[in-house]
């Protein structure tokens, strides 16, 4: 028995930091959006009681270290699942990106198994699970467009954005989400409108969308690394409507409406970038299993 599962990338239209808890974790408040770019994952039910992760990318750890693998073992623990599983991991979506691919594979996964091993969990309760793993997992669980709260597991559907184009450069280097959080000064920072972005999506109104996108964490990641500023220079120069810094980076978007834009956008870009893609955002989620 086999399923496969789309498991696609997410951005970030806000990212805020509302303080730092007493258990480390920082609040935020942010609104999240898939986009059409995603890892297949193929589930597939092994008699033996082993959890096998199997992928070509060098950069996904084929061990509990793999947010997929977690998803699996904690279904497995919680539901006393005595059949193992192998999963393989088509990474299409880049590795350490503030694009959630790992978290994404997780919510998947989750899901996948939901099905294959007959579980009957509701979304909500995936997404409960999902909070164990990691902060994005939950997002992942029901995709599509959401405000996040807490440390990101607190999850309030939104409505799908207005469609555009989103073109995605990622610089070839790693971004430590821990290093950018540490160097984080929440006095004097510039905290995002995320009240008005939620109003844009609400009025499907582009300008105001485009208007109130904003990531407290981008001007720390651009100072640690000049290659992403960079980035976002040549795509404000290229024309894109509006453009942004994903999570804690490095990956850097723009969203653009028309498509002879986005091409000139999406061409410039490949001449600085190894890692450029143009996608639509997706808005609605998705979870139901492609085959
Ligand atoms: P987020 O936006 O949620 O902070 P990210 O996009 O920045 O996540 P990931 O692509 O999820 O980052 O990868 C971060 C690290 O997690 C990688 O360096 C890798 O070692 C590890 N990892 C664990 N599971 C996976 C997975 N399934 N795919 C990719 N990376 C994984």
């Amino acid at each position: 028995m086999k399923i496969m599962m789309k498991a696609p990338a997410k951005i970030n239209l806000t990212l805020d930091v509302l303080n730092k808890r007493p258990d480390g974790f920082h609040e935020v408040e942010m609104i999240m959006t898939n986009v059409d770019l995603a890892d297949r994952i193929e589930l597939e039910m092994l008699p033996k009681d082993e959890i096998r992760i199997l992928s070509h990318n060098r950069f996904v750890p084929d061990d509990s270290r793999n947010l997929a693998y977690q998803a699996a073992k904690l279904l497995k623990d919680r539901y006393q699942i005595k059949s193992g599983v192998s999963i393989t991991i088509e990474k299409v979506i880049p590795v350490a990106a503030g694009l959630a691919g790992g978290s994404s594979d997780a919510a998947a996964t989750l899901k996948g198994l939901n099905r294959l091993w007959d579980i009957g969990l509701s979304l909500d309760e995936l997404a409960e699970l999902g909070a164990e793993i990691g902060s994005d997992v939950s997002f992942c669980v029901y995709g599509g467009t959401a405000l996040a709260k807490g440390r990101g597991e607190k999850i309030q559907k939104l409505p799908p954005p207005p469609n555009c184009w989103v073109v995605l450069a990622k610089p070839t280097i790693g971004v430590s989400t821990a290093e950018v959080y540490k160097n984080l000064k929440l006095q004097g920072i510039n905290h995002p409108d995320t009240a008005a972005m939620i109003e844009a999506i609400k009025n499907q109104d582009y300008e105001q969308m485009c208007a109130s996108m904003g990531n407290v964490l981008e001007s720390v990641t651009l100072k640690l690394y000049p290659e992403v500023a960079q980035i976002k220079e040549q795509m404000e120069r290229f024309g894109a409507d509006a453009v942004l810094m994903s999570g804690s980076g490095p990956t850097v978007f723009g969203l653009i409406q028309h498509d002879s834009r986005m091409h000139r956008v999406y061409n410039g870009l490949r001449g600085f970038c190894e890692q450029v893609y143009a996608v639509r955002l997706l808005g609605e989620g998705e979870g139901e299993p492609i085959a």
